[in-house]
């Protein structure tokens, strides 16, 4: 019988030719976000990432450090060599004390016209929305946000910049072809933060802030620390124990807290436990919550949906419990226990409890 005719593959659209004035645009680089002398570990997975990027694309890969003289500068510059940067520049100004959008936006506009680099990254945090927003906006470049995957295109040597789209049913790729750099911002704990290496060092290049405190718009009156220490630190626990909506009521909630407390380990949620108000959204896991890379991830009551799920496969381990033995956890958790959430965790919190009595 004849076979039904295949459909013609369809043909890879084809990359344009990058205009003359931006083929200047050479190098990688990450933003490297300091602020009250402390950085986000969110810039040393971005450092390991722009380390494999810029050495398929067989260019440096420097850091951008913006801050006021004194408060961490040194400190981030010579990490940033550590994480692999080949050259780190610098901008200090008392300006810079506190992060405003104005003056960090200026900074690192001016240092990007200056030096041109062809691929600028940024870690999706708060800082990092705000400022690469501002920055593309001036640049008028592509900025593409939340990426899951970054990658060269072998054939236009652009940045394919990979993310969840259609409320995270499909992945598209981005590449922006007609402006430099190419922008783009990753979430905590989405890429993997190499091993530093402390022997390595560089060249620094020193440019300035051209602007007066007159020009900008926001004046810091005073600055009060968060004093919430009740805060998740969910993106950079060791351990996370999380409930979905098989706990069935909000007070079972405490089974997964418990279970947390004795592994010395943070608690979280899917969404609509966020929704009916069982759990602050700072603890949420997921797609619109946090990404989590911990080593070990224990799912109680999750059905696993893909919203779910690419807020925590990064994990080490993942031991799923849940009821129902076709649950989509499953086809991604290592381990996996068939059965009541309700009785598993109160018997796994009273086993640890003994095994450390
Ligand atoms: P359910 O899907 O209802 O699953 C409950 C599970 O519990 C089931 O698998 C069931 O078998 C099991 N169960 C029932 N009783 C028991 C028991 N006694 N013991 C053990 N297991 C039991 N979700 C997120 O989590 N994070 C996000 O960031 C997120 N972002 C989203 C963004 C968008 C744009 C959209 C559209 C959705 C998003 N969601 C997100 C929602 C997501 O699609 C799912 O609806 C949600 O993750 C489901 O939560 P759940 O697994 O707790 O509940």
């Amino acid at each position: 019988m004849a076979q039904p005719a295949r459909p013609a593959a369809k043909p890879r659209p084809k990359t344009k030719e990058l205009p003359e004035h931006l083929k200047a645009y050479r190098h990688v680089w990450v933003f490297v976000e300091l602020e009250h002398g402390r950085v986000h570990p969110v810039s040393w997975e971005l450092m390991t990432e722009g380390r494999r990027l810029a050495d398929a694309l067989s260019v440096e890969l420097a850091g951008v450090v913006l801050g006021p003289p004194g408060d961490g500068t040194d400190q981030a510059v010579a990490e940033a060599f550590h994480y692999g940067a080949d050259r780190v520049h610098l901008v200090e100004d008392p300006l810079l004390a506190h992060y405003r959008t104005d003056p960090y936006a200026k900074a690192l506009t001016d240092v990007v016209n200056a030096h041109k680099p062809e691929i600028l990254l940024l870690g999706a945090s708060t800082l990092g929305r705000d400022l690469a927003g501002a920055v593309a906006t001036t640049l008028a470049t592509g900025l593409t946000a939340d990426c899951t995957e970054l990658a060269i295109d072998p054939d236009s040597r652009a940045l394919a910049a990979t993310r969840p789209t259609f409320g995270g049913s499909l992945l598209c790729t981005i590449m922006t072809q007609a402006a430099r750099p190419q922008m783009a911002t990753v979430r905590p704990r989405v890429m993997a933060m190499g091993a530093p290496d402390r022997s390595r060092t560089g060249p620094v290049v020193r440019d300035r802030l051209d602007m007066t405190e007159e020009a900008i718009a926001t004046k810091v009156l005073d600055f009060i620390p968060d004093a919430d220490t009740n805060q998740a630190q969910l993106a950079y626990a060791d351990i996370v124990v999380a409930g979905g909506l098989g706990l069935q009521k909000p007070e079972n909630m405490r089974l997964v807290v418990e279970l947390a407390e004795v592994l010395g380990a943070e608690y979280g949620g899917s969404r609509p436990l966020v929704q009916k108000g069982w759990i602050t959204a700072d603890r949420q896991i997921g797609q619109t919550g946090k990404t989590i890379r911990p080593r070990l991830y224990i799912a109680a009551g999750i059905s696993g949906a893909i919203q779910h799920r690419v807020g925590c496969e990064g994990a080490d381990r993942i031991l799923a419990i849940n009821s129902d033995p076709n649950a989509p956890i499953f086809d991604f958790a290592h381990h996996g226990i068939v059965g009541d959430a309700l009785e598993i965790l109160p018997a796994l919190t009273a086993a640890v409890r003994q095994r450390r009595a």
